[in-house]
């Protein structure tokens, strides 16, 4: 079955009950059982409910893995991969890494004895230094938040399979429509479905993804026993999101495309990031390990002020000041003052997280209105 045709039907038949077509929101805590032990596969809702059964299914399908294990948000379904780990191990991690990433791993499991590296992943060498023998995990995150370096999932999991090491693989920002880490060689895939397979802003949700039948049990124990799960209501809301994954992606390419090039060509921008651009560094890469460019773009303005950056930010009208991505509306935000403040200035910089950067998340609206929004808000930033 093709991508398109999985998006909206994988995990879900009509309900057996009522010939409903949409899976139903079971908003039941409990499930009755006919003798003690005889159920019909539900017992108790963290342990299963069927609304999440089918979006696990869902993005299983998606992901082209085996199993799918959803969670209360994101940085839920990250906590629980983690957990996968014990005290004494070590993660390398790419350094541009999503913010509460950082701070889940530095500030929370730093303290349970483990240790995290953090490495430039464009280069894989870098990759390859910053391995040890108590390495247990290499954690990818392609493209990158918010610079957009693309990380070669092929060699750094090759790499990681080597030495023993799981390669997960935070699928975010690429979604799978655009990228399927697991078909790359990655163990694990690690979702935020807040962003793009929600789509509509209006869920917090996460999810991993993988084939190990070995791994999917273990998540699914500690999803069970650490509890993180997410609502009958909030699974709806995102199978309802990926039935138009497919359209929607194809439509946040074409304008994020449009958006990088004016952006490119206009005199009072510096950098731009995006991997759709000839110039971008990793962009031949990007072309091979993926099926588009994406939606989100970053850039510098050309005088590198965080003054003007903030002015930019409060002079757009179609484009929303908002932390957060990957809704069918566009959002603009500041990363060193909003979602990366957690990670330390130096260390920002020391990757090239600049204080004038300003992040785009380019949503699905007439790309025409779009880009005027931006020249406008350029020249704003400018009297
Ligand atoms: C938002 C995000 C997360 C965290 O997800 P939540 O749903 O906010 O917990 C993790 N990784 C990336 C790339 C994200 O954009």
């Amino acid at each position: 079955m093709k991508f398109g045709t999985k998006a909206v039907h994988a995990g879900q038949a009509p309900d057996p009950s009522t010939g409903a077509i949409m899976t139903p929101i079971y908003q039941s805590s409990t499930f009755v059982q006919s003798a003690p032990g005889k159920h019909q596969g539900y017992e108790y809702a963290r342990t299963g409910n069927p609304t999440r059964t089918a979006l696990e299914a869902n993005l299983a399908a998606l992901e082209s893995g085996g199993h799918g294990i959803c969670f209360s948000s994101g940085l839920g379904a990250m906590d629980a991969v983690i957990r996968l780990l014990k005290a004494g191990d070590h993660v390398v991690c790419c350094d541009d890494v999503y913010g509460g990433t950082y701070r889940l791993f530095t500030q929370v499991f730093a303290r349970f004895g483990m240790e995290f590296t953090f490495a430039d992943m464009a280069d894989p060498a870098a990759v390859e230094r910053a391995v040890t023998p108590r390495t247990r995990m290499v954690w990818i995150e392609t493209p990158t938040n918010p610079l957009l370096k693309v990380l070669d999932i092929r060699r750094i999991a090759a790499l990681a399979r080597e030495r023993g090491a799981l390669a997960v693989v935070d699928n975010t920002f690429a979604t799978p429509y655009l990228q399927q880490p697991l078909n790359l060689g990655a163990t694990i895939v690690v979702h935020s479905l807040t962003k793009y397979l929600g789509g509509h802003s209006d869920v917090i949700g996460g999810a991993a993804v993988t084939d190990d039948g070995d791994l999917a049990k273990r998540l699914h124990a500690i999803q069970n026993a650490v509890g993180a799960v997410p609502g009958p209501m909030d699974c709806f809301l995102v199978l309802r999101g990926t039935k138009t994954l497919h359209v929607r992606m194809a439509r946040h390419c074409e304008n994020a495309g449009r958006v990088a090039r004016f952006l490119e060509d206009h005199p009072r921008v510096g950098r731009v990031h995006y991997p759709g651009l000839p110039g971008h560094p990793q962009h031949a890469l990007a072309a091979e390990q993926m099926t588009g460019f994406g939606g989100m773009v970053s850039f510098e303005l050309a005088d590198d002020s965080l003054q003007r950056a903030a002015a930019f930010c409060t002079a757009t009208r179609v484009f929303s000041l908002a932390e957060s991505l990957g809704g069918v509306e566009s959002l603009v935000e500041h990363p060193a003052i909003m979602t990366h403040a957690s990670i330390p200035k130096d260390v920002r910089e020391s990757y090239g997280l600049r204080d004038g950067l300003i992040r785009l998340s380019v949503g699905i609206e007439d790309a025409d209105d779009l880009v005027e929004d931006l020249g406008r808000a350029l020249e704003t930033a400018h009297r």
